[in-house]
């Protein structure tokens, strides 16, 4: 089993993966753009690499993990990226969610180098990267997603191998339906009761283990009733993932109302500056439309 592995993006996510796989015995190499946090892992026992090049040249297995599809494509194929530096049979992991058009043409041009590549987005935000349990979905092919196994799990828990180069991020473009849908949800049930004066603490608390309840709700609820807009997932980043949803339905001819109005929410939020929020700031966008503030009484 490959001891050795590299990991190029150390964001809210990427910082507590490479610290798993640490724990779990392996031999990091990181590389982030802003050299400061990697030199925070420094210290924690990783090592560092200068390029996404050198990375590759140090690691059979190399992890992307960075913000969207242009940035997957820069660290991989562009100047000093990770295809300058690949070992052949050297397999690159991508668990940034990106495009699955783009993903299906980046392992192309590595299959032409005799690499391999697995696109493993993940679900489970934050907490679940430090906890080390994300929901990983992915696509590739079957003997090399067996091989890198190991490296998966001391990252996540419920990791499927879904099917062929891109499924993986189709997946995960489903998942995006999942939480924008479900966000909203619990946005406007809070406007509902906050309006009616339910004492919010109490009403989430009632509903979230029966069959509303939801990992939106019982996470992202608490947070907005303190308002705390703190960004585990940022509404820059969610709006990205919509974007490819968006693609995906016009390409296909899928309609999709009820995301599509959640994303025009989003949108919203951007426009009032509240990108770099994370996504719990949707209900300052529903809220509006009651005129009221969602807030839980002594917060
Ligand atoms: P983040 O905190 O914004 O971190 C993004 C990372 O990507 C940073 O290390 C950044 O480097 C690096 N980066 C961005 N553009 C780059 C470029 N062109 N070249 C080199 N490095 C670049 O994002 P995150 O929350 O960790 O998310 C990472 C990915 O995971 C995204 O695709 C996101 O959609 C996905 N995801 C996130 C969550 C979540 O809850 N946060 C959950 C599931 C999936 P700098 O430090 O230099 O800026």
């Amino acid at each position: 089993m490959e001891k050795k592995v590299g990991l190029i993006g150390l964001g809210i996510m990427g910082i507590p993966m490479a610290r798993n796989l640490m724990k779990a015995g392996f031999e990091v190499t990181v590389y982030n753009r802003t050299a400061a946090k990697a030199e925070r892992l420094a210290a924690e026992g990783a090592k560092t690499a200068k390029t996404p090049r050198e990375v590759a040249e140090k690691n059979p297995v190399i992890i992307t993990m960075v913000s969207d599809t242009p940035d997957v494509e820069s660290v991989i194929l562009g100047e000093n990226g990770v295809i300058e530096g690949l070992h052949p049979d050297a397999v690159v992991i991508d668990m940034s969610t990106i495009s699955p058009r783009a993903t299906r043409q980046i392992a192309q041009r590595l299959a032409e180098k005799k690499a391999h590549m697995l696109d493993a987005p993940v679900s489970g935000g934050e907490g679940g990267a430090i906890a080390g349990t994300l929901s990983i979905m992915v696509g590739g092919a079957a003997d090399i997603f067996t091989r890198c196994l190991p490296i998966l799990q001391a990252m996540g828990k419920n990791i499927i191998h879904v099917g062929d180069h891109g499924m993986g991020q189709t997946t995960k473009l489903m998942n995006q339906i999942l939480v924008a849908g479900n966000l909203n949800a619990v946005c406007e049930a809070l406007v509902f009761a906050q309006k009616q004066g339910l004492d919010l603490e109490k009403a989430i608390e009632a509903v979230k283990g029966g069959a509303a309840g939801s990992w939106q709700l019982s996470n992202l609820g608490p947070k907005i009733i303190k308002r705390d807009f703190q960004p585990g997932f940022m509404v820059d980043l969610l709006q990205k993932d919509l974007r490819l949803v968006m693609e995906g339905s016009e390409l296909n001819k899928i309609p999709l109302p009820a995301t599509t109005l959640v994303h025009q929410w989003f949108t919203s939020l951007e426009a009032t500056g509240d990108g770099k929020y994370g996504t719990q700031a949707l209900v300052k966008a529903v809220e509006k439309l009651s005129n009221i503030e969602v807030k839980q009484k002594n917060a």
